[in-house]
């Protein structure tokens, strides 16, 4: 039994504390106590079903033993900065990273982050190119430091930052989009952001598979292996985000990007899935890890000066990144994305058959999502109506996160190891929610 401090004296601390731009979901904000696989637990016990556990990247679910086992083995050992000192975990986790990605994408720097990751990845593009503009997306999420904001598409996660050399092309949202999913009309726009808005010649392109903050958005289909070929033409490197969409959540793939049958120049990862959380959060499993994976030749141009980054690749994460991966392996987790998340997204469909309000439902494997709108036609965000549903399912025992622009999108990003029962549970919880509106 929990004998900590209860959920109104951590909020007070909090708001003392902590800083005060700081949001949380449900008018009475839960005291998460404790994570096991797909549930979360709060102080009184309480058990909650966690379909949104992909943001802190719980791949293999909260607290998996195997994950929690290599960490704290390592904790044992050894933490220190693998820098300067040759290590054998960080050199076995990259390995085993490389083997994961296609072509030539086998050289792994490690950050901390997907700031950090996405940071590196454009600082790399402007030097292998020489070239200093970068073509991101309207709507995406990429990071919140300098260069990332400013590649970052939405006002809402923006700050006074200078965008230097950052491009925001039409996005390919086959539902809100201008365009529809016409991938062709879509890929015009970035060759005339390059003929109109650089020299002709660009640093690069980046873009999720699938926008996981810009509310589960799946790029159109044949858009990436057209603005690849004109960034490419323009001399540019091309990125895939797969901060959210990477390590076996889309189900049918490993990586978000091989949906749409591209290989990018540089991807970048992060939120390793970890210890037996639910969530879609990365490669480890909750623990700080990100990293940036690109070939020998890309690579090189680190070499001019030290890349140096204290944290990056330390033992106690990549060990628990290796284990993440032996988890994936070993429970076939991207099979049970497939499966369980095709299954999800079917009864989801179902739901807005009945459901008025479900203007959409869309994504793959467990990266779903569930739009609300108080008119079809006019596709009118139903922003109030959306809280009120998921404080309903909280106080039956669900967990699920909302994003996009006008933040009235639902979003499923479960751990991996979300079952059937699990799924059905989420789909009953949420059609009694939408019943009570
Ligand atoms: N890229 C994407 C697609 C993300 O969703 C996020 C985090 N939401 C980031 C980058 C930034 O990662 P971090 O918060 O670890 O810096």
């Amino acid at each position: 039994p929990y004998d900590g401090p209860s959920a109104a004296e951590i909020a007070r601390k909090r708001a003392e504390y902590l800083s005060p731009s700081l949001f949380h979901f449900y008018s009475k904000p839960l005291n998460i106590v404790e994570g096991k696989r797909q549930y979360l637990y709060d102080e009184h016990g309480r058990r909650y079903l966690d379909a949104f556990a992909g943001i802190a990247t719980v791949c293999c679910g909260h607290c998996h033993p195997d994950v929690v086992d290599a960490i704290t083995a390592q904790a044992r050992r050894l933490q220190h900065s693998t820098v300067l000192y040759l290590n054998h975990a960080i050199a076995d986790f990259a390995e085993a990273l490389a083997s994961k990605l296609p072509g030539d994408l086998k050289v792994v720097f490690f950050t901390n982050s997907g700031t950090e990751a996405n940071e590196l990845a454009i600082l790399m593009a402007r030097l292998y190119t020489g070239s200093h503009d970068i073509i991101s997306l309207r709507n995406s999420y990429h990071g919140n430091a300098a260069g990332t904001m400013g590649a970052t598409a939405q006002k809402n996660w923006k700050f006074n930052v200078v965008q230097s050399g950052v491009h925001h092309a039409v996005n390919p949202d086959p539902y809100r989009g201008v365009f529809g999913s016409d991938a062709e009309k879509y890929a015009r726009d970035v060759q005339e952001i390059i003929e109109f808005g650089t020299t002709g010649h660009v640093a690069g392109f980046i873009s999720e598979a699938i926008q996981g903050v810009g509310g589960i958005v799946e790029v159109s289909p044949g858009y990436l292996p057209l603005a690849y070929e004109k960034v490419r033409k323009a001399g540019g490197l091309c990125i895939a985000d797969e901060v959210q969409a990477g390590f076996a959540r889309v189900g049918s793939h490993f990586w978000g990007f091989e949906t749409h049958g591209v290989v990018p120049d540089i991807v970048t990862m992060a939120k390793v899935q970890g210890p037996g959380t639910s969530s879609s959060l990365g490669i480890g499993n909750g623990i700080p890890l990100g990293a940036v994976v690109t070939t020998p030749d890309i690579a090189q141009v680190l070499t001019r000066r030290c890349y140096f980054n204290t944290f990056g690749g330390n033992p106690l994460c990549t060990a628990g990144g290796l284990a993440v991966l032996k988890v994936l392996e070993k429970e076939r987790l991207q099979e049970n994305a497939f499966i369980v998340g095709s299954y999800l997204k079917d009864r989801l469909r179902g739901l807005q058959e009945k459901h008025e309000i479900i203007g959409d439902v869309r994504g793959t494997g467990f990266m779903l999502g569930v739009e609300l709108v108080t008119d079809r036609q006019l596709k009118t965000p139903a922003k109030e109506e959306i809280c009120n549903v998921m404080e309903h399912m909280k106080d039956m025992g669900v967990l699920v996160g909302k994003g996009g622009f006008y933040g009235n999108v639902f979003r499923i990003t479960p751990p991996l190891c979300f079952s059937k029962e699990d799924a059905d549970f989420f789909v009953e919880v949420m059609d009694i929610a939408l019943s009570k509106l």
